[in-house]
């Protein structure tokens, strides 16, 4: 009993005691969310995956088996405060929150069948030396906790940071940059002839996970499925 309430003290201490949508004070045993807004984070419709053949009219890459995302982001929406609170309020330990809460609701959906290994996307290293962490990183380490598939953080690393944005749209892939990301010595064959995951924490203008499919597929027999966490939606 007293090592029960010892723990939450600590976890208390651990993790922010305000909801992370509307601000109001979590009851013990409360994550992130109040149960209010936990009902309230606008989901997409987990069933309602991207799958190849959809994506195939706009974007004909066949190694790409999938694109979907577990939450609706909008400007100052509760998916939005939550990112908000993972990537600028220092909030890392949010991120294996949000990823159990994602991995928990979709991994019955299909979205994680055949997925061998998660690859969070890289951050810059200027960034990283900034923030301190990469969020996808916490984000991924949530989905594994929950589907049992293991995070490699080795495989793909970052060149440069990318600046511009622009809509969200498969549309506007000629706008997607091809060297922002690059595979390490050696990743090519650890990754052929398996499917990997792509994770994110948001997909807003779509080029940088795009950017980051294009690295891949340079590996013969890889095939692609693209996570966010949260995305925009797509543009058709
Ligand atoms: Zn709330």
């Amino acid at each position: 009993m007293y090592l029960s309430r010892l723990l939450h003290s600590i976890e208390d201490f651990v993790f922010p005691r305000e909801c992370c949508g509307c601000g109001c004070v979590l009851a013990a045993g409360e994550r992130l969310l109040c149960p209010r807004c936990a009902i309230m984070l606008p989901r997409e419709h987990v069933r309602d995956w991207w799958s190849n053949s959809r994506i195939r009219p706009y974007w004909d890459n066949r190694q790409l088996l999938r694109i979907g995302a577990f939450a609706i982001y909008h400007r100052d929406n509760i998916a939005a405060q939550m990112v908000h609170s993972l990537k600028f309020r220092q909030r890392w330990q949010l991120g294996v929150v949000m990823g159990r809460m994602a991995g928990r609701e979709l991994r019955s959906t299909g979205l994680f069948d055949d997925v061998e290994m998660l690859l969070p996307i890289p951050i810059a290293l200027s960034r990283r030396w900034s923030r301190g962490y990469n969020q996808s990183e916490f984000i991924a380490e949530g989905l594994s906790a929950e589907t049992g598939v293991p995070v490699r953080r080795d495989l793909i690393y970052r060149r440069r940071h990318r600046e511009s944005q622009t809509h969200f749209s498969i549309l506007e892939r000629q706008q997607v940059p091809t060297d922002l990301f690059a595979l390490r010595p050696g990743a090519a064959e650890v990754l052929r002839g398996h499917c990997v995951m792509l994770v994110d924490d948001v997909i807003t203008t779509g080029a940088t996970m795009f950017s980051a499919i294009t690295t891949l597929c340079d590996v013969p027999d890889v095939r692609i499925v693209a996570f966010g966490w949260s995305w925009t939606g797509m543009k058709r």
